[in-house]
């Protein structure tokens, strides 16, 4: 814990104040106070898949619903276009779907 940038996020998490969990498999999202020291159920309340609260590489607990990407280590915390909707913006990718 002795990095010198670290106050700095420590600094906006507090300002934003609380974490988030979501489900993998429905997009459902949890928020929840760190301060509380309860962990979020590691299972969906709703389809009871995966509620996924920390970074599985390091981790590090989430702070944006839409996050696709651990701000410490920049781990895939969940496919980017889960949902159906791609959350990252990709140059040049139109998605205009047609049966037939
Ligand atoms: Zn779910
Ligand atoms: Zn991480």
């Amino acid at each position: 814990m002795g990095r010198a940038a670290d106050w700095l996020r420590e600094e906006r998490r507090k300002t934003l104040g609380d974490w988030v969990a979501f489900c993998l498999e429905c997009g459902h999202v949890q928020r929840y106070f760190a301060e509380l020291e309860a962990e979020p159920p590691s299972a969906c309340p709703g389809c009871g898949g995966e509620l996924r609260s920390r970074c599985p590489a390091c981790a590090a607990r989430i702070a944006s619903a839409f996050a696709v990407a651990c701000e410490e280590c920049e781990a895939e915390l969940r496919p980017a276009e889960a949902f159906g909707v791609q959350i990252r913006r990709s140059p040049g990718a139109t998605g205009s779907r047609r049966s037939g």
